[in-house]
């Protein structure tokens, strides 16, 4: 058997971008450490300190896992090779392996003083496990005047820490694109907001961070990722005097055919960008979208939208 490669395999090879980017074992430190520097100064500081406190305690989940893969090997492969994701958020969420990550979670806030995150820890303390499946379908279903407001950061956490874990877990997952551009392949959850990223093999690629499991996929760059238009979009970002013209590293995508936006940011611009920590400390520009008549299709599991 020859090993040589024809011409054009060696250009299909070359110019074929690697759809899939995994996050870091330590994803959930370097999202708190992030939080932690944009929280100096900044309007919302005490919120963004909380929820880097949170970050850290996912962390600790993540190098402790409460239990182990839910989904069997057989189970993954067979979802793979029908381009379903193997780890699909409608269906576990309701089977409930993530709810032992969550009275995990609940642990490291047995000792809280009082004050409005220990009443929120009492209230999921004193749920019980159909109520919280009840909470959480309907959080990651987008029915946010289903779950009250004060629990989506810890309901989301918990969440977040049991995919992000079961993600990495995944033996050299080789996932398929999924029937949308803005839907994770891993977990079929809807994109929190684009990288475009700045090193290596992804140097100038543009890929979406999935809200739940934080996988990244890869996506042509100017391209609506909700209608699939390429027509008149706009970047839109915050004023900030540090960057010059085209040079902000947070530039939300908006798209005039379907009246949507897509936070994204250029790590070229700021190296230390991370998705979910940059999109909480910029929603201001989600309000002036907002005005604008933009819709938000992102969510971010660590705010109730409007609250
Ligand atoms: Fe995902
Ligand atoms: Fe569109």
């Amino acid at each position: 058997m020859s090993t040589i490669l024809e011409p054009g395999q060696i250009e299909a090879s070359a110019v074929m971008p690697p759809f899939l980017h995994l996050p870091p074992a330590n994803l959930f430190t370097v999202r708190a450490a992030r939080l932690e520097q944009l929280a100096e100064g900044h309007p919302f500081g005490d919120y963004l300190r909380l929820i880097a406190r949170l970050c850290r305690v996912q962390q600790q989940l993540v190098d402790n896992p409460p239990a182990g893969l839910p989904v069997a090997e057989q189970r993954q492969r067979l979802c793979i090779s029908h381009g379903l994701p193997p780890l699909a958020a409608d269906s576990l969420v309701r089977e409930g392996p993530w709810l032992v990550w969550l009275q995990a979670l609940l642990g490291h806030f047995a000792d809280e003083p009082d004050g409005p995150l220990r009443e929120t820890v009492k209230l999921l303390c004193d749920s019980d496990d159909s109520q919280r499946k009840g909470w959480a379908i309907a959080l990651l279903g987008g029915q946010y005047d289903a779950v009250p407001a004060a629990l989506v950061p810890l309901l989301g956490a918990a969440l977040q820490a049991a995919w992000a874990s079961w993600l990495l877990a995944l033996p050299a997952p080789e996932l398929k694109p999924a029937s949308s551009l803005a839907q994770c392949p891993a977990c079929g959850s809807p994109a929190m907001a684009g990288v475009v990223r700045n090193r290596g093999k992804h140097n100038g690629l543009r890929y979406l961070a999935c809200s739940l499991c934080a996988c990244e996929w890869h996506v042509v760059r100017v391209k609506c990722v909700y209608c699939e238009s390429s027509k008149d979009l706009r970047y839109s970002s915050l004023e900030d005097d540090r960057h010059g013209p085209g040079k902000a590293p947070l530039r939300a995508e908006c798209c005039p055919g379907c009246q949507s936006y897509l936070k994204q940011h250029y790590l070229e611009n700021d190296a230390a960008a991370e998705p979910l920590a940059d999109d909480l400390a910029s929603l201001a520009l989600d309000i002036r979208l907002d005005e604008e008549g933009f819709h938000r299709l992102a969510p971010n599991l660590m705010v109730a939208p409007g609250a």
